[in-house]
């Protein structure tokens, strides 16, 4: 039985984690569909960041980020390792890379909440791993509805915040997957599907030879 070699974990053959890429415009629901992965699903976790900004209260160390000092972080850089990183608002930001690939070796999965931007350079880097995710609202009133928080907000913010949504928009075709999130429970169903058919990808499931091998003997 499958679950009696050593090719299995439970009752699933080993395979090899992936990296989980959410990206939307603002107001198209993507901060909820992630906490609901996260809550509901214990395989998955949030890709920590290291950052060189200064901790805010409520933030804990190496939960929300790895707090590091500038030299740190420069020595970091020089040295590679990590996937990618910006410097935003004045401060630098960068996905360490040893805490990652030591969780894809053991079928852990690591969520990022990431822009268009950051999507292209982890892709580049690691392109087997990676799985990205677009979500699109349902409509562009809908979206409107949505960037209009609060009701007294001048013509001209919202304005803003629109224009910006639109330019996330228009990168959606550098996505493997596009969701429309008309119903958040739907949509997050949808981005389960994903997530559950790329664990299952031949290539992932590190166990695969070992058990077919075990198959075709005598
Ligand atoms: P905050 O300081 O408010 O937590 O984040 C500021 C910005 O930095 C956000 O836009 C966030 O997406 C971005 N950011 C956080 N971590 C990383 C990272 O590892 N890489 C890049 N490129 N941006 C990041």
């Amino acid at each position: 039985m499958a679950s009696s070699t050593k090719h299995t974990s439970g009752d699933t053959l080993q395979r090899r984690g992936l990296m989980f890429i959410l990206s939307s415009p603002s107001g198209a629901g993507k901060t909820t569909i992630s906490r609901m992965l996260l809550s509901r699903d214990p395989q998955i976790s949030l890709s920590v960041s290291a950052t060189t900004r200064p901790m805010r209260p409520g933030e804990q160390d190496g939960v929300h980020y790895h707090f590091v000092q500038q030299a740190e972080f420069e020595r970091m850089v020089d040295a590679d390792e990590f996937y990618e990183w910006a410097t935003v608002f004045g401060h630098s930001y960068g996905t360490p890379k040893a805490q990652i690939r030591a969780g894809l070796k053991e079928a852990r999965d690591f969520l990022f909440d990431i822009d268009w931007q950051g999507t292209q350079q982890l892709y580049q880097k690691d392109q087997q791993d990676v799985v990205r995710v677009f979500i699109l609202p349902p409509s562009i009133d809908e979206l409107r509805r949505r960037l209009t928080e609060r009701a007294t907000d001048p013509a001209d913010v919202i304005q803003a915040r629109m224009e910006r949504a639109r330019a996330e928009i228009s990168h959606w075709d550098g996505y493997d997957y596009v969701v429309v999130n008309d119903d958040v429970e739907t949509c997050y169903d949808q981005v389960c599907e994903i997530l559950h058919a790329e664990r299952r990808k031949r290539a992932r499931q590190t166990g695969l030879i070992g058990f077919v091998r075990e198959l075709m003997k005598d």
